[in-house]
């Protein structure tokens, strides 16, 4: 499992564990209003999932500040960096005379400038975060900033 992963899973089972702290906590608060008690006295079992939740919280900060490894993130960035280059590798807005490699001479985009991926143009959806919002191709000049990314 990668780091990735595991923050991610963390991050499932620290939800889970919070919607259960949250639940036991207003049970325990609920019977000792029923039972018109001056103070809430919380079972082991509700301590004990609010502990973990805590736990949980803390393990997940912990994770989410390790240092990445820098050469997957690297790798990662030049995909993304690459996802606008046209049929013949050159960015878009780029001048394009069609070279794809020694002895490749392919004829380049039409009027020698790059017309960038012609599967992927600018406001396309790429897919969308852990959150549901929206990924989308950001406009040439705003590609190098992450939150360009973000609809
Ligand atoms: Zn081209």
């Amino acid at each position: 499992m990668k780091k990735d992963d595991a923050t991610r899973e963390l991050a499932r089972i620290t939800q889970a564990l919070q919607w259960a702290s949250d639940h036991l906590t207003r049970l325990d608060e609920s019977n000792a209003a029923r039972q018109l008690a001056s103070v809430v006295l919380y079972t082991p079992l509700t301590v004990a999932v609010q502990r973990a939740a805590q736990a949980a919280a803390k393990l997940r900060e912990y994770l989410t500040e390790l240092p990445v490894d820098e050469s997957a993130q690297r790798a990662l960035a030049q995909i993304v960096a690459d996802l606008d280059r046209c049929p013949h590798g050159r960015h878009e807005g780029d001048p394009c005379v069609g070279w794809t490699g020694p002895g490749l001479y392919t004829g380049g985009c039409e009027g020698g400038i790059s017309l960038g991926n012609p599967h992927l143009k600018t406001g396309d959806h790429l897919g969308y975060t852990y959150a549901s919002n929206p990924y989308v191709m950001p406009e040439r000049g705003r590609r190098n900033d992450p939150e360009a990314w973000k609809a």
